[in-house]
């Protein structure tokens, strides 16, 4: 298993039989070397620092009906808000004294907040911060709303794939949405100028080793400049309530196979890693991850934005996250890096 591992470090990819055996090997030996290779490529280029993004809870009004997330239109029991553009100002106001200088607006697909909306509220933050960068994490939209809102200012898209295969698609979705057009839409946020990020869940229900095969071969084709993984957890009051959540070796594991895809790549270790288990955001940062994002929605509002259950870091403030997490950090020895932290580009050396 060590020269299939030493070979997607070398080639950054492998055959269909290597990765299922890579993935499906569950040996302590191998997931130690994986980790091993993975930390040295993530330490190569990014040293022990990890980037900070400011994430903002904007608005839990959905049109969608995912069978999987917890603000799906059919969840009678979700206590919808959706914030202001003075109450967004704010969250980036005490966002940027705390340091950070990317803002990250995700919310459901929301229909109040149109194309203009948007693009008054990205303008005032990039006026206001000029040095930031937004990204808009909004869903799926058409060609021409994606280029009102870069214009206005916005930098980056986050819009996970979900999975790759259209089969899977099909069982995680309702049939009004198809893997083809979240493709499409992330090949026209790339076209227009954005930094793309992508992503799956791991151990979303029906998901096998075929479709994370798939979404690896998806990856090496979209060349996006984040990847956002993190295990499946079940939420109450969706179709999947009784579904098992992901797994944590699993994750880790994509997590360092990401990593050595792409030495460049911005990988977060995300909130559901660190919901599945109290460290596992640090072991995520250790299996290769190089970005955390902090939640910075109102306190008031943040058990409301439930996309599964058990979320973490809903009681706290924004300042109490961070001085947690710089504590986290320290304690594996890494640190919050400064700046915007913008992408070097995918398979380009430093
Ligand atoms: N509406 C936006 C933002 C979605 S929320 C969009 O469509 O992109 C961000 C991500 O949370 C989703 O892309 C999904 O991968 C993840 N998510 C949703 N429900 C989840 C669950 N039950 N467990 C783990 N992750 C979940």
């Amino acid at each position: 298993m060590k020269e299939i591992i030493l070979k997607l470090e070398n080639e950054r990819f492998l055959s269909d039989g290597e990765f299922r055996r890579l993935i499906e090997d569950d040996s302590e030996e191998t997931a130690r070397f994986l980790t091993e290779r993975a930390d040295a490529v993530k330490r190569r280029v990014f040293s022990n620092k990890v980037y900070i993004r400011g994430l903002i809870e904007f608005s839990n009004y959905c049109k969608n009906n995912c069978l999987y997330c917890g603000i799906r239109r059919e969840n009678q029991n979700a206590q919808r808000y959706r914030l202001n553009k003075e109450e967004i100002l704010d969250c980036c106001a005490q966002g940027y004294s705390l340091g950070f200088r990317t803002f990250v607006l995700q919310g459901g697909e929301d229909s109040y907040f149109t194309d203009e909306r948007m693009a008054d509220i990205i303008s005032s933050i990039k006026s206001e911060y000029p040095d930031c960068a937004v990204t808009l994490s909004l869903g799926e939209r058409s060609r021409e709303s994606y280029e009102i809102m870069f214009r206005a200012g916005a930098d980056r898209y986050l819009l996970r794939h979900e999975t790759a295969d259209s089969g899977h698609y099909g069982r995680l979705h309702p049939p009004e949405l198809s893997l083809e057009n979240r493709k499409k839409c992330l090949y026209e946020l790339k076209e227009i100028g954005y930094q793309v990020g992508c992503g799956f869940m791991v151990g979303s229900p029906y998901q096998n080793t075929d479709c994370i095969i798939e979404d690896l071969k998806f990856i090496r084709e979209l060349k996006p400049h984040m990847v956002g993984i993190g295990p499946f957890i079940p939420h109450k009051d969706t179709p999947f309530r009784n579904m098992p959540q992901g797994g944590l070796e699993l994750t880790l594991k994509l997590i360092s196979i990401l990593r050595l895809m792409d030495p460049n790549l911005l990988i977060p270790s995300t909130t559901a890693l660190g919901t599945i288990d109290v460290a596992g955001r640090e072991k995520g940062i250790l299996a290769g991850a190089n970005v955390v994002m902090p939640n910075l929605s109102p306190k008031t509002v943040r058990k409301k934005y439930t996309l599964y259950d058990n979320k973490i870091c809903t009681g706290e403030e924004a300042a109490e996250c961070i001085i947690c997490l710089k504590r986290r950090l320290a304690g594996i020895g890494h640190e919050i890096a400064v700046g915007r932290g913008d992408h070097i580009g995918f398979g380009e050396d430093i």
